[in-house]
């Protein structure tokens, strides 16, 4: 995975979807990477969650489970 800033992830999602918060997303990012770092595992398959994709879907799965592709290699994950 790619490593991205909080900051610099919510920024470009707010770019990508007019209208939404840019606050609100930082917000659930974050909660999405406070419950990885406890352990948060996909409810799916049992693999760490995707933090990334987690804080913007709402549901916490992991990279594979939430896309369907089994390549994160250019995908973003989340870090602080
Ligand atoms: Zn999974």
């Amino acid at each position: 995975m790619v490593e991205i800033s909080i900051e610099k992830f919510a920024k470009s999602v707010v770019k990508n979807n007019p209208g939404e918060d840019l606050k609100t997303v930082t917000e659930s990012l974050k909660e999405a990477l406070d419950a990885k770092k406890a352990g948060a595992k996909c409810p799916i398959c049992g693999n760490p969650i995707w933090a990334a994709g987690s804080g913007i879907t709402g549901s916490y799965m992991c990279f594979t489970c939430t896309t369907g592709e089994a390549d994160d290699s250019e995908d973003y994950e989340i870090v602080e």
